[in-house]
């Protein structure tokens, strides 16, 4: 099985006085991040070629150190100031992507300065920043010190690098790189000759060609509710007053618990699935098409496009094959025992019967198995 990189976040308690050296490094490589964008930017006006990476190492990190008004970057790790560089790099590359047309997905704007207010502040320490796990289960990061870390899993093996994120909400998170052990893969997913085709419907928020029906879990379902509600709270508060501010943060803390409860979800089902098929169908999800049009208010719709990534990404990790078939399959339509077109049937027909060959389709279950046999299963 193939080597794959894999994410792994868990909540980080800092204290106070972590808070504060989290906070600096934060700020730290802010600054640098916006004085590279700066020195691209002048050297765009001044026609000059894009500086690159070493140049602006020296630049904005070692010799501004020795500046009165950038002293202040020697108190944080430089493999962290190292980082923001890449990271300005990165973004300045994804854009010139995205302007040659050489970028799937979204288009990329040209990268724009941090500020302090962003919702989400972070960090990232590679290989050679010497941070480091303890024995008693801390993170200990350089300049820092030793965290508190809440492990909801073990990781599978040593870390290459980690990230300190602290979102909307106000908590912090570590968020983990870690190289697949193909070995270990093989022996957790056995090999099985079952195949599936997904169907993703209103009704549900999936179901398979099985006959299964799955319906996302009644705490995500409750946390949505209670988030809309606290959105209706926030739309009547008066604009800068203290109450909208506080209304703010509590709908940045819903949000991310039912992120979290999604999330789950996603990951039990995907792997579920995974496990227990060898080939997968699934309809494409035009996530941006269906963003703009009604069912962008249908509550599955994040939930689906998180999935399906899971699913790709899990495929790819243990040789499971993942077929994704266009939306213009008329999966709804198709009598999939005998391939009887019936046309296309209103949304509130759950049941119908095939006036060829006399078979009574659930709606959705036959447009799984449509979606099954359109790829080839
Ligand atoms: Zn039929």
């Amino acid at each position: 099985m193939p080597r794959v990189q894999l994410r792994y976040a868990f909540r980080l308690y800092p204290t106070a006085g972590q808070q504060a050296a989290l906070g600096r490094a934060f700020g730290c490589a802010r600054v640098v991040y916006n004085d590279a964008v700066r020195a691209r930017r002048e050297a765009h006006v001044q026609g000059l070629p894009y500086p690159k990476l070493g140049l602006l190492s020296r630049l904005l990190i070692t010799e501004a150190k020795r500046r009165a008004e950038r002293a202040w970057l020697g108190q944080v790790s430089a493999v962290v100031l190292q980082q923001a560089l890449r990271d300005c790099e990165r973004a300045y590359t994804n854009f010139f992507a995205s302007l040659r047309g050489e970028r799937q997905g979204a288009r990329v704007g040209e990268p724009r300065m941090k500020s302090r207010k962003d919702r989400r502040q972070a960090i990232r320490f590679t290989a050679n920043a010497r941070w480091s796990l303890t024995a008693c289960g801390k993170l200990n990061l350089p300049k820092i010190g030793e965290v508190k870390v809440r492990w909801s899993r073990t990781l599978p093996t040593e870390p290459s690098s980690v990230t300190v994120v602290k979102d909307a909400a106000g908590r912090f998170f570590a968020s983990f790189v870690i190289d697949t052990d193909p070995h270990a893969d093989t022996e957790r997913m056995s090999e099985t000759d079952q195949s599936v085709g997904i169907d993703l419907g209103l009704a549900h928020f999936a179901v398979l060609s099985d006959g299964t029906k799955i319906d996302s879990p009644r705490f995500l379902r409750r946390a949505e509710k209670k988030l809309k509600k606290v959105q209706r709270e926030l739309a009547r508060k008066q604009k800068g007053s203290n109450n909208r501010e506080k209304a703010r943060v509590k709908i940045a803390r819903v949000h991310a618990q039912v992120a979290d409860a999604r999330r789950e979800f996603c990951h039990q089902l995907s792997t579920k699935v995974i496990r227990e098929n060898q080939a997968i169908a699934i309809e494409d999800l035009p996530v941006r098409a269906l963003a703009r049009s009604k069912m962008a208010k249908s509550v599955h719709d994040t939930g689906w496009a998180q999935f399906i990534d899971m699913l790709k990404y899990k495929a790819k990790r243990y040789g499971r094959t993942l077929i994704q078939i266009g939306r213009y399959e008329p999966t709804s339509q198709v009598c999939s025992m005998c391939g009887h077109h019936n046309g296309p049937k209103p949304l509130d027909v759950r049941e119908w019967t095939c006036p060829a060959c006399g078979t009574v389709h659930d709606r959705d279950v036959n447009a799984a198995r449509n979606v099954k046999k359109a790829a080839g299963l």
